[in-house]
């Protein structure tokens, strides 16, 4: 059995529906259905989720919605349209869509959850709907009644493991599954969300929790490329990776994979593979566990970049001879409540990485003068101006040069290396640059290990 989950854009008009229909059509182990909602059909779109969340600003602020109901029930309408579907459908789901305006919930933060995750929900329906129509029978699952449960934050959660027992129960029909992705019920019964792009996690959870042959995820790219194609142009592609350098990757930057969506199917050993709803006979990239990707040959496997990171630098003389400073500075993020990503020390210096997209500038002030109070450190700075490359390979550990290669492509390219951290991860090699030369970095080091002649400066 095979779990297929389809992106934003797969699912944007009636014509890319008709796409997914015949890819479900075209294979009769896949039996598991995930959708999210419509997104866009042209660059300058507005995703269902975004209107979605306009529609909680709204009703939040006790503003006029009605524009924005009608904008997102037209995203249905267009595709409903497209199949000739009877009324009901659509019917329905204009009833809920208008039912949330009048729900009573906990605080702001659950009605936006509720929210956002009418997205897929309602698309959910109208898949089932389009499918039955088609003559294929399909059947729209309640991630209620599937007991896919979760905890933790609502606009942020986190499942639990007891979402896999009860997926397991779950029978074979005689008809394709349908649900909904990117959300899930706490045991008290609120819609809680995973993080942006989580109907990628939902497809995860189901490929561990029903034991998928294969979880592939369509979405708009042949495959996921070595680098960036905004910044190297034709990049290679990857056939086939390891989940941890997958992991790796998307945390860093590439998007084509939501960060966290890895680790259901890792935990399962489901492997995953990522396709192209509009071409989807390209084979795509297949994502392993590591024993069967290594190649001594091809050290890298890619090389991301991102500027969603900042950076505390402190310095303090004879810093490593002192006991407790760094247990202080955890301590104050604890009381701040701030997880941070990484943090590359030397013997009077220490940086501490965060993810920006976390933090506001209050509490990036307010922290910074509490460790100015605590730690009393010779100097101190906020740096804004971050962006971080991850240069990812199976091979890296086994190919002594590598570091060197990486460092030399920079360096003789005159960009300044911030931070290095190698040996936490043995598959990955993270530099800390001015985001200026973010995409640079990227070119030259792809350049030393993919192709020499095609790079293209900026
Ligand atoms: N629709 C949600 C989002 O835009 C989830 C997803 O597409 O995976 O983030």
């Amino acid at each position: 059995m095979k779990v297929v989950k389809f992106g934003g854009s797969s699912l944007a008009t009636g014509q890319q529906v008709n796409k997914v229909i015949n890819i479900i059509q075209a294979d009769s182990d896949r039996q598991v259905v995930v959708t999210s909602a419509p997104g866009k059909r042209f660059d300058k779109d507005i995703k269902v989720t975004d209107l979605l969340i306009q529609y909680a600003t709204q009703v939040q602020q006790g503003a006029d919605f009605q524009a924005t109901v009608t904008a997102i029930s037209q995203r249905y309408q267009e595709i409903s349209d497209y199949f000739q579907l009877p009324d009901d459908t659509l019917t329905l789901i204009n009833k809920k869509l208008a039912a949330l305006a009048t729900t009573k919930f906990a605080d702001d933060e659950h009605l936006l959850a509720a929210f956002k995750a009418h997205g897929e929900l309602l698309n959910a329906i109208l898949i089932a709907a389009v499918l039955n129509h088609q003559g294929i029978p399909a059947k729209f699952v309640d991630p209620r009644v599937a007991g896919i449960l979760v905890t933790g934050h609502p606009n942020d959660a986190d499942v639990l493991s007891s979402t896999y027992a009860n997926l397991a129960q779950i029978k074979p029909h005689n008809a394709r599954l349908v649900f909904p992705g990117f959300f899930g019920y706490t045991p008290d019964g609120d819609i809680y969300t995973f993080a942006r792009g989580g109907s990628d996690i939902t497809g995860s959870i189901l490929s561990r929790g029903m034991n998928a042959d294969l979880y592939e995820n369509f979405t708009d790219v042949d495959a996921i490329y070595a680098a960036n194609n905004h910044v190297v142009d034709h990049p290679a592609i990857i056939q086939k990776m390891s989940y941890r350098e997958m992991r790796e990757l998307s945390y860093a930057g590439f998007s084509v994979f939501q960060d966290e969506a890895i680790i259901p199917a890792v935990q399962g050993q489901i492997p995953v593979n990522v396709k192209n709803t509009n071409n989807p006979s390209a084979p795509g990239t297949l994502i392993v566990p590591s024993q069967f990707v290594f190649n001594p040959a091809t050290p890298i496997t890619g090389i991301a970049s991102s500027r969603r990171f900042s950076a505390l630098y402190l310095h303090r003389y004879l810093l490593n001879k002192e006991v407790g400073f760094t247990l202080k500075l955890l301590q104050i993020f604890k009381r701040y409540n701030i997880s941070y990503d990484h943090m590359p020390t030397g013997i009077d210096d220490l940086t501490v990485i965060f993810d920006r997209s976390k933090l506001d500038n209050a509490t990036i002030k307010a922290l910074c003068n509490d460790v100015h109070k605590t730690l009393d450190p010779d100097y101190l700075e906020w740096i804004d101006d971050y962006a971080i490359i991850m240069v990812v390979g199976e091979g890296i550990a086994h190919n002594i040069d590598t570091i060197s290669k990486v460092i030399d492509a920079l360096t003789q390219n005159n960009i300044a290396i911030h931070m290095i951290n190698q040996g936490a991860s043995q598959i990955s090699i993270m530099l800390g640059v001015q985001s200026k030369d973010a995409d640079n970095a990227v070119r030259y080091i792809y350049q030393t290990f993919f192709q020499p002649s095609e790079v293209t400066n900026s």
